[in-house]
C-alpha cells in the first residue's frame, strides 16, 4: 500500500497553530520530536521513538516524548492505537488515511488494509444514528494464516 508523501513543514504549521491556540510552550524540543515521527513510515510507541532520538544524538527527555505524544495526537496529527496487549502505538493521520488494522493473537504481528466497504458501513451507521461521521478505527483479531510463519511460534 503506497504511503504519502509528508509534508514535514505543513505538519509544523499545524502544530504551531495548535500550540499557539492552545497557550501550551512552543519549544524547539518538541518540533524535533515531530520531525523525528514524520522520518518514520510506521508504527512506534514511545519507548522506541525515546530510544531512536537519543541513539541518534538528540538530548530530549522521555517526559518530552510522552507529552509530545500526546499533543500531537490532540492536534489530530498523529493517531493513538490501543492494539490488544501492548502499550499505545502511534503513527501519523496523514500517512495512511483511513486504514485498518489486523493483528494476530498469537504473535501480535499487525498488518494494515484498506477497504471502503468499512467506511461506507461507518458513514451509514452514524447517519442512521443523527451524527456527522469523521473517522473510525476497527481492529481485526485473527491468527496468522500459516503457524509456521507466526512468530509466536518461530519464538519458541
Ligand atoms: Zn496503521
Ligand atoms: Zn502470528
Amino acid at each position: 500500500m503506497p504511503t504519502q508523501n509528508v509534508d514535514l513543514e505543513a505538519l509544523n504549521q499545524q502544530f504551531a497553530d495548535f500550540l499557539r491556540r492552545k497557550k501550551y510552550r512552543n519549544t524547539q524540543e518538541r518540533y524535533r520530536v515531530l520531525e523525528r515521527i514524520a522520518a518514520l513510515d510506521r508504527h512506534f510507541n514511545a519507548d522506541e521513538l525515546y530510544l531512536e532520538m537519543n541513539q541518534a544524538g538528540e538530548r530530549v527527555s522521555r517526559a518530552t516524548v510522552y507529552s509530545t505524544l500526546d499533543l500531537l495526537t490532540k492536534c489530530n496529527i498523529l493517531v493513538k492505537h490501543r492494539f490488544q496487549g501492548e502499550s499505545a502505538h502511534y503513527e501519523l493521520s496523514s500517512r495512511m488515511p483511513n486504514h485498518d488494522h489486523l493483528m494476530c493473537m498469537e504473535c501480535g504481528r499487525i498488518v494494515e488494509f484498506r477497504d471502503t466497504s468499512i467506511d461506507a458501513i461507518r458513514d451509514r451507521v452514524a447517519a442512521d444514528l443523527g451524527f456527522k461521521p469523521m473517522s473510525h478505527s476497527l481492529q481485526i483479531f485473527a491468527v496468522c494464516p500459516n503457524p509456521l510463519t507466526c512468530e509466536f511460534n518461530a519464538g519458541e
